[in-house]
Order: C-alpha cells, then sequence, then structure tokens
C-alpha cells in the first residue's frame, strides 16, 4: 500500500449474505483496518426485485428476507468500530427499466450513507452471460447498456454508478466503444453529479482492467464526474486491492480529489502528492 493509504475510503465490499462472497461484515472492517484505510464502505448486493420471490437468483444477491438483518447489523457495527475504524453503510443496488420505485422502498426505511447503483442486467440479459443475447451485436448491448446508465444516474437513487463498462469482463465490449452514447452518457453523470467509481476488481480478472478503463476515467474527469475507490472485494483479502495504482492512475486521468460519503452527503477529500 502507499503512503496515501490513510486518506484512502473502499466504498465497494461484499460479505457472506449474498452467496458467492467470503467473510463477515466484520472481517472486511478488520482487513480495511490492518490495511491502513480511512473508511470502509459496506454495499452488498441488495435483494433482486424485478423477478419473483424471496431468492429469485440464488448466490447472486441477498435474499429479502436478509435485507432488514443485514442494515441492522451494519448500524451495530459502526457503533463497535466507532474510533476505531469508520464504517459507512451501503449497498449495491440494481437499476432495472422499470424497477426505480421498487428499490426506493425497499431503501427508503433505512440510513445508508451510500448507495451504489449497477447495471447487471440489459433487458434481463446478465452482463455476465458467456453470449450476448439472441439477435443482439456487442454494439447494441453497448448502446443500451449506456442508456441505462445514463437513467440510473438520473433516477436520483444512487450515489455512486458501479463498475462502468463492466461489459468487457466476458467479452462484450464492443471494438469501437468510444461512441457518442458514450460522451452523452458521460455528460448526463456530470449534470446529475452522481459519483463514479474505479472499481479495481478488473485487475484480479483475465480481461486485467480497471472499471471503468483509463480513457473514459479522463473523460470523466474532464467533466468533473466525481470519483470514489471501490475494491469489489468479495473475501476479506481484496480489501483496498490495487489502490496505490488506482490513485496513479486517477492522477493520471486529471483527478485531484477522491469523493467519501456519509448519510448520503458527498465530500471531497484532495488527493495530495
Ligand atoms: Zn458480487
Ligand atoms: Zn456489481
Amino acid at each position: 500500500m502507499p503512503t496515501t493509504s490513510g486518506l484512502l475510503e473502499d466504498y465497494h465490499t461484499h460479505h457472506r449474505r449474498c452467496g458467492h462472497a467470503a467473510g463477515e461484515l466484520r472481517d472486511m472492517i478488520e482487513a480495511a483496518h490492518k490495511k491502513g484505510l480511512r473508511a470502509v464502505g459496506l454495499s452488498d448486493h441488495a435483494p433482486i426485485l424485478h423477478l419473483p420471490g424471496d431468492w429469485p437468483l440464488p448466490n447472486t444477491a441477498m435474499p429479502r428476507s436478509m435485507f432488514p438483518e443485514y442494515v441492522q447489523e451494519m448500524h451495530d457495527l459502526q457503533r463497535e468500530f466507532a474510533g476505531i475504524m469508520p464504517v459507512k453503510a451501503g449497498v449495491e443496488a440494481d437499476y432495472v427499466s422499470g424497477f426505480v420505485e421498487a428499490y426506493r422502498e425497499l431503501l427508503a426505511p433505512h440510513d445508508f450513507d451510500y448507495v451504489i447503483g449497477s447495471v447487471h442486467f440489459v433487458d434481463g440479459w446478465s452482463i455476465f452471460s458467456a453470449k450476448l443475447p439472441p439477435q443482439a451485436t456487442r454494439e447494441d448491448v453497448w448502446e443500451r447498456y449506456l442508456t441505462l446508465t445514463g437513467e440510473a444516474a438520473a433516477c436520483g437513487l444512487f450515489d455512486i454508478l458501479g463498475h462502468l463498462d463492466c461489459l468487457k469482463t466476458k467479452g462484450h465490449l464492443p471494438r469501437e466503444w468510444r461512441t457518442p452514447t458514450l460522451l452523452r452518457t458521460l455528460d448526463a453523470i456530470a449534470d446529475c453529479q452522481v459519483s463514479i467509481e474505479l472499481n479495481t476488481s478488473g485487475w484480479r480478472k483475465p480481461v486485467g482492467d480497471c472499471f471503468p478503463t483509463f480513457e473514459i476515467l479522463q473523460l470523466a474527469a474532464q467533466r468533473g464526474i466525481p470519483v470514489c475507490l471501490g475494491s469489489d472485494a468479495h473475501r476479506p483479502k481484496d480489501v483496498a486491492a490495487d489502490f496505490g495504482r488506482a490513485v496513479k492512475l486517477l492522477r493520471q486521468a486529471g483527478y485531484q480529489s477522491l469523493a467519501s460519503f456519509t448519510r448520503r452527503k458527498r465530500e471531497e477529500i484532495p488527493l495530495n502528492t
């Protein structure tokens, strides 16, 4: 870790409730403390609401029935770790066209420090599927993904947009991804002043690149789009993974500060040199 680690916060971590991550919430906090972070955000996958049932996609996101205890445990841990490691209560929720109100109702009764909105589904198709949807090209899927991302920014539900360009994980990003829709989407994100994240998990995957890629970070920095860091850790050892590299890249992209969230309010922490 760089000497700047005491200034850094990890806003994207998961734990065992989603069914595909290892460790308890407490383990993620302790890992962050060991790595000398300034704060840690807990952001497990919110229940899937666009399909019926308590756990419509097992091992993809936590069951609906687990959501209240998840939030309660985060608040208990915030109190327990007060003065030791600031804990930000968050969640990663899906942006699914037509389900904004359902997510609003799910989230509204709870006190979150921040909410990450991620497009994992494009009109019912999971971006982590091995194959493209029938009849669709990579170009079609990218355009639609960008449109949904712009809608997610504008819907008012989210503080942070998760892993832009995550379509590349399974090779679904078109070769020419620098489209007018990308620029329009970034303009829309800038207008809403929603943050993006530099998600370091891609560096740990075969794709070998962070989300989003450097050129998109540059375009975002030029537009004044806030950015925060997220490891997308699904086990304690990945908390704050590659944050030194991430900070270097953000500086190269033109960023001079990182977004920090408390009770849905954003402040900027300077990235000192
Ligand atoms: Zn996950
Ligand atoms: Zn995600």
